[in-house]
């Protein structure tokens, strides 16, 4: 399995990182996807720091929509440059997140915007972070990434039938995270149902949102096992089909060239 998306530079994971990454391995888990937005600018490398350490890691580097306001024109110089890190795999998580508005609307457009553009020189995928801000992300990618035919993640998918046919039309994946094990979560669970299988993936955001039988604890790779049975029985395969079939399409999206 891979998880498409943690945050193991998170310092929550300070006292124990190297044990979590023996847990994920321990578990199936081959691959782990850190992101690498942290707290923000100037610090762009998180990830890559933690990418250095492990050989089963790699990152991404990005502007998290909170952290917007602190985006500078060096900011994307440096993106640019990091993205050619032999472990930098994408760009993200970019986008929109309106629950928390850390950065005004407006910057956080901006910055999304901005980044687009820098994924679209650097022909690389993008990792979107959206939030209750549905129809401002869904405009924004339609103009300016769409025509690039680049491909992209939806990154803890938090839309119902509806948004995933639309992320699915333009070219996204869909990756479903811990929230899938949450019994109410049912219009997630209708989601889950609708994905073609090659368009899937998993991940756990670690450390937020811990799967079921691990709610409210501090989240980690090793977890997403439990993600992966959930999102399973859902959909009517054994957990051992959706362990390869995301797994293959990990593959696909980030390890060629666009
Ligand atoms: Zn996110
Ligand atoms: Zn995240």
């Amino acid at each position: 399995m891979v998880d498409s998306h943690c945050h193991l530079d998170d310092k929550r994971f300070d006292a124990d990182r190297d044990a979590v990454v023996e847990r994920a391995l321990a578990a199936g888990v081959t691959k782990m996807v850190s992101i690498g937005t942290g707290d923000g600018p100037p610090d762009l490398e998180v990830a890559v720091r933690v990418a250095e350490r492990y050989e089963c890691v790699l990152a991404t580097v990005g502007v998290h929509p909170h952290d917007a306001s602190k985006a500078a024109p060096e900011t994307y110089r440096h993106l640019s440059e990091l993205l050619k890190h032999p472990k930098v795999i994408g760009l993200g998580e970019i986008g929109l997140d309106y629950h928390y508005e850390h950065s005004p609307r407006d910057v956080q457009k901006a910055v999304f915007r901005e980044q687009l553009e820098i994924a679209k020189s650097a022909r690389c995928p993008i990792i979107i972070h959206t939030r209750e801000a549905w129809d401002d992300t869904l405009a924004i990618l339609d103009e300016h990434l769409v025509p690039a035919g680049l491909p992209g993640v939806m990154h803890c998918f938090s839309g119902g039938v509806r948004e995933a046919e639309i992320c699915l039309r333009m070219g996204f994946f869909i990756s479903f995270a811990g929230v899938v094990t949450f019994p109410k979560a049912t219009d997630l669970h209708e989601a889950a149902k609708v994905v073609p299988a090659d368009r899937l993936l998993i991940e756990t955001d670690a450390p937020y949102l811990a799967p079921v039988p691990h709610r409210g604890k501090r989240n980690e790779p090793s977890f997403v096992t439990h993600t992966a049975a959930r999102l399973a029985a859902l959909r009517g395969e054994t957990a051992e089909q959706l362990a390869a079939q995301t797994t293959a399409n990990w593959q696909y999206l980030f390890q060629r060239q666009y």
